[in-house]
């Protein structure tokens, strides 16, 4: 069975195509970028609109298949920005209709997990997903994926955008901080916002910029500090989650999981407590099609072509979905 995977909760549009052996057949992304300012998400929903067709014909190419044998279609139905979730949506009904393959539409932050533990072959492990929009440590539960912790106001991509944004750099900005980061060498005291299992990056943000804008601080130094704040922040949850869960393995997902000082930082507290680190590729830590497709194969069963009964759920939760496939 080969299933075709449509990502596009914020701002890429992405294709994936996964068998149900988990072998990645393709996996292209287009993602909305800018010179200055974030995320608009009519302008994020009118880049969709005029890739899509481009990336699925590419993502067809990749897996050297054509689309008549695909046979399920899967599409991320949330969390996410309603216009851009809509362009998949449409997108899919169309390709499960024209295809007469079923459809089913799965959970964006589930499915970055359940694509780490395919790459990785981490059998019960705790995600560390940090992204865009969502920051959230994870690990299943009783029939469920539970949030042991998270941020309590936006994510921390968006938050390492919001500081890049407020200094002059495009989206997204976390790569550029990365590299500004490497160049400073002075820690510069930000507030700590760790709340029992959750995180908070609203006042560190109001605090850098002011520190920005006081001119007294070098910008590498802030970037510097800014990482080693929130990262460390995010690995005391992680860890927090591990100790409580006595789970052995490390997972991470989302964009923010490319930079390499947090990864580095989850390796050594991995390493200390004798448990397993696993980082899947870059391509499969930012949102991608592949992983909406691995998880449309989990959840074959409950594919449909009872179109009435499919919706985008933009604020849908990790802990609303009934996990009946692990
Ligand atoms: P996602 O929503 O999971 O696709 O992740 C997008 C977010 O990841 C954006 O906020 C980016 O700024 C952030 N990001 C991407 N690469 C890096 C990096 N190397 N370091 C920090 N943040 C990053
Ligand atoms: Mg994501």
């Amino acid at each position: 069975m080969i299933c075709l995977g449509i990502e596009s909760t914020a701002h890429t549009f992405g294709v994936g195509i996964v068998n149900d052996k988990g072998k990645v057949l393709a996996n292209v992304t287009d993602a909305y970028k800018t010179e200055k300012g974030g995320i608009h998400p009519t302008e994020a929903k009118l880049h969709h609109e005029n890739v899509k067709d481009e990336v699925i014909e590419s993502a067809l190419n990749q897996a050297k298949l054509e689309l008549k044998d695909i046979d399920l279609i899967s599409f991320s139905q949330g969390p996410g920005l309603a216009p851009c979730l809509l362009v998949g949506l449409k997108k899919a009904i169309e390709l499960s209709k024209k295809l007469n393959a079923p459809l089913i539409g799965v959970n964006h932050c589930i499915a970055h997990l359940e694509i780490g533990k395919l790459l990785t072959k981490a059998k019960d492990p705790i995600l560390l997903y940090p992204s865009g929009a969502n920051t959230q440590v994870i690990a299943y539960e009783v029939g469920k994926y539970r949030v042991f912790g998270e941020t309590l106001d936006q994510g921390v991509g968006n938050f390492i955008d919001s500081f890049a944004r407020h200094i002059g750099l495009g989206f997204p900005g976390g790569p550029k901080i990365e590299k500004l980061a490497l160049r400073g060498k002075n820690y510069v005291e930000l507030p700590y916002v760790v709340k029992g299992m959750d995180v908070s990056f609203s006042g560190i943000l109001t605090n850098l910029k002011q520190k920005y804008d006081s001119k007294k601080y070098k910008i590498e130094d802030l970037a510097f500090s800014l990482q080693e704040t929130v990262f460390a922040m995010l690995v005391e949850v992680a860890e927090r989650a591990m100790a409580h869960t006595g789970k052995k393995e490390l997972v991470l997902g989302g964009g923010v999981a490319c930079n390499k000082r947090l990864q580095e930082m989850c390796r050594i507290m991995c390493q200390e407590r004798n448990a397993k680190f696993f980082v899947p590729p870059n391509e499969f830590l930012v949102d991608n099609g592949a992983m909406i497709s691995w998880q449309g194969i989990l959840q074959r069963k409950q594919a449909t072509k009872n179109y009435k009964k499919i919706n985008i759920r933009p604020y849908e939760r990790t802990d609303d979905v009934e996990v009946m496939w692990v």
